[in-house]
């Protein structure tokens, strides 16, 4: 159990009055968790703080090589003002998978949750009150040490910052436009593709800014050593629905192994589907659209739940998936996962976490 110290802000900030104007992470919440290490001692002095900048030495280590991670997750209120979790067990566990091959000490699965609810608990009257829209939890590691040299820190600093974001569909849900990337690579093997880390990202942006120069929402990568394989879009896993069966990567180092994803192929299962988790040749894909056998594409993620895919190109060719509409698997796992978060329909998995009110 952590012993988490409290001060609230003496200047609350106004909360946003049109939560239709929300957006995704551009505002933050009056209160940040704040935890430290240091070699010898471990992770100590949990707090709950304003919100407010870390003032960092230029020499900060994680300002040079990047010794960082990161989780998402969000917060939900259900009609009867409950707020409530998904699976915040599997970002825990998820965030020491990360830590371990970044070298960050890992935090304890039990005190990352107790914190990860004490801020929400804290800046609860932030989480948005209107449909689809939710309080985007961001929990982060960096190493703080100053000095240049690459090697492990001694010192890291965990945060958890909280904004209150709008309905990701605000506009209905429309399918997106996938461009194949053939080039660039995310992850391959012996590498951090596994981990949700700022350096794979880094990594991405030029791949993703090319893709939407042409007009396409995401990047679809393929494996990083033969580019035959299909392994992510974007910030999201993918799933193919082809000739009945669902198909997606495998989470085997290169692949982010997302909560949203192994809550879809839970579900899929538990609807009769068969589940392929494997290798998956984008060739193949091709072919199946040719053959008119590919149904359904969609990606898969905290943020959008769901993401419909309309349209892949890959080397120029061109693949459109059913009729541009979102389809009905896909719409049915949107339905009954955002039911579950939002408390409309019962939590028959047990994924649902209550954040109590303590504070
Ligand atoms: C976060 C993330 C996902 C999705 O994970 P969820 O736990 O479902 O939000 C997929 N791919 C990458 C690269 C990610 O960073």
């Amino acid at each position: 159990m952590l012993d988490i110290k409290i001060t609230r802000t003496a200047a609350p900030k106004a909360k946003p009055e049109d939560e239709s104007k929300l957006g995704f992470g551009k505002i933050f919440t009056d209160h940040m968790f704040v935890m430290n290490y240091t070699a010898g001692q471990g992770w100590h002095d949990a707090r709950i703080v304003p919100y407010a900048p870390f003032q960092l030495d230029p020499a900060t280590a994680v300002l040079h090589y990047a010794q960082e991670i990161f989780e998402g997750m969000k917060a939900y209120r259900t009609a009867d003002g409950t707020i409530q979790l998904f699976r915040p067990d599997c970002n825990a566990k998820r965030m020491q998978d990360s830590a371990d091959r970044l070298c960050i000490p890992p935090i304890p699965e039990e005190d990352y949750i107790q914190a990860v609810k004490a801020i929400v608990d804290v800046d609860r009257d932030w989480v948005p009150h209107s449909d689809g829209a939710s309080l985007y939890i961001r929990p982060f590691a960096f190493a703080s040490d100053v000095g240049l040299g690459v090697h492990a820190a001694k010192e890291y600093i965990f945060c958890i910052i909280c904004s209150p974001s709008g309905a990701y569909y605000a506009e209905g849900i429309n399918p997106v436009r996938i461009y194949v990337e053939d080039d660039y690579i995310r992850a391959a093997p012996g590498l951090t593709g596994f981990t949700k880390c700022g350096g794979n990202y880094a990594a991405s942006i030029k791949a993703g800014e090319l893709a939407e120069e042409q007009g396409y929402a995401q990047v679809l990568w393929l494996d990083g050593v033969e580019k035959k394989y299909v392994e992510e879009v974007g910030s999201m896993n993918i799933m193919f629905k082809i000739d009945g069966k669902v198909y997606t990567a495998a989470t085997v180092g290169t692949v982010l192994p997302g909560v949203t994803r192994r809550s879809c192929i839970e579900l899929l299962k538990d609807w009769g589907y068969e589940v392929i988790e494997g290798k998956l040749a984008i060739a193949d894909v091709m072919a199946a659209a040719r053959a008119g056998k590919l149904e359904e594409v969609f990606g898969t993620g905290t943020a959008a739940v769901v993401s419909p895919v309309k349209e892949l190109v890959w080397k120029g060719e061109h693949a459109y998936i059913g009729d541009g509409q979102i389809g009905p698997v896909t719409q049915k796992l949107y339905d009954t996962m955002t039911g579950m978060q939002w408390g409309r329909l019962p939590d028959t998995k047990g994924w649902i976490v209550p954040v109590e009110k303590v504070y």
